[in-house]
């Protein structure tokens, strides 16, 4: 079968691989209906040293159950499933806390030992507590929306949730991608008042005022962390979603937070260290996050998809889907 394996920064190719299939009594074979590209993809495209061997790519996916192994008892053959990025055993006590991202069995997809779903098939580990079967064809209009839920959609919720996004509050988004968005749909959707989008890209700005968003920022560093002051009273945000991941975001996130506040990161930090401890310990700030476990939020979010997402996912620049 066909696979996306990356190489080093620049160098990803299509190659032929061995046909996923069952290796434990507990899996599950998918054939692969529609896979993204994620922005976190972008990371090794730009970064990735040489390392003699290829990462397999891709852990966002809706696909069709092909094979289950023999203990699999919810996943049919057949069945329209959404993958989330991360597999579970969706019984242990992280599973059960609803952090199926630190599941005890668990794992990521989009590496050489799982392999990944920019392919023409994969191998679920776990299939009974990862998969997330959707009562629909694979030619179904929602198709991309539902997709969403795979990663970028659940990644924005988890960032609100993590950032304490309350009722009648204010909150702020760093980034304008595609999860940043879905941040902005989340916020909105969990009931903050004013949200505050940190972006510069005309287009995306524009769709996220159809989002909910009362102001943009497209100012870098201080500047930034003035505007958002001057448009909150001189006082910050209740929340931050920190949707970049990078030294300067999360900066900025510090900046612009309010005391007794909480800032959200859920892209993977490219810094060791955040900055700003010690205003953070003065004024009693929050800073938390990490994968977001999607798989707890598919349910939650699901009702929602028709009405939000359709319009994200017509823009393509924004987020590419790939289709076998
Ligand atoms: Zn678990």
């Amino acid at each position: 079968m066909r696979a996306t394996i990356m190489y080093q920064a620049g160098d990803v190719r299509i190659e032929t691989i061995p046909d996923a299939r069952i290796q434990q009594p507990t899996d599950a074979v998918i054939r692969i209906v529609r896979a993204c590209i994620c922005g976190s993809d972008l990371w090794p495209f730009r970064l990735k040293q040489p390392d003699g061997k290829g990462q397999n790519m891709g852990h966002e996916a809706i696909g069709r159950v092909e094979a289950v192994g023999a203990d699999v008892r919810k996943i049919k053959v057949g069945d329209v499933v959404i993958m989330p990025f991360a597999y579970s055993d969706g019984s242990c006590d992280f599973c059960h806390e609803g952090l199926h991202t630190s599941c005890m069995h668990g794992g990521f997809f989009g590496n050489s030992e799982v392999g990944g779903a920019q392919a023409e098939a994969l191998r679920i580990p776990l299939a009974d507590g990862t998969l997330y079967p959707v009562p629909i064809g694979e030619d179904h209009a929602l198709m991309a929306s539902l997709l969403t839920l795979s990663d970028v959609m659940g990644t924005g919720h988890h960032a609100a949730v993590v950032a304490r996004v309350r009722e009648g509050k204010k909150a702020a988004v760093v980034g304008d991608g595609a999860v940043g968005l879905c941040g902005v749909i989340a916020a909105k959707r969990l009931g903050a008042e004013q949200i505050i989008l940190l972006g510069r890209h005309a287009d995306r700005i524009a769709l996220a005022k159809t989002f909910g968003v009362t102001d943009v920022v497209s100012e870098r560093g201080g500047e930034a962390v003035e505007r958002v002051r001057e448009l909150t009273g001189g006082m910050g945000v209740h929340s931050v979603l920190e949707c970049v991941g990078s030294e300067q975001a999360m900066a900025t996130s510090m900046g612009i937070v309010r005391a007794g506040g909480a800032v959200s990161r859920i892209g993977v930090p490219h810094y060791d260290v955040i900055p700003q401890a010690q205003p953070m310990f003065y004024h009693n700030v929050i800073v938390g996050g990490g994968p977001a476990p999607v798989r707890a939020y598919i349910e939650e979010l699901l009702p929602d998809v028709p009405d939000g997402y359709r319009a994200m996912d017509a823009r393509e620049s924004l987020k590419v889907m790939v289709q076998p």
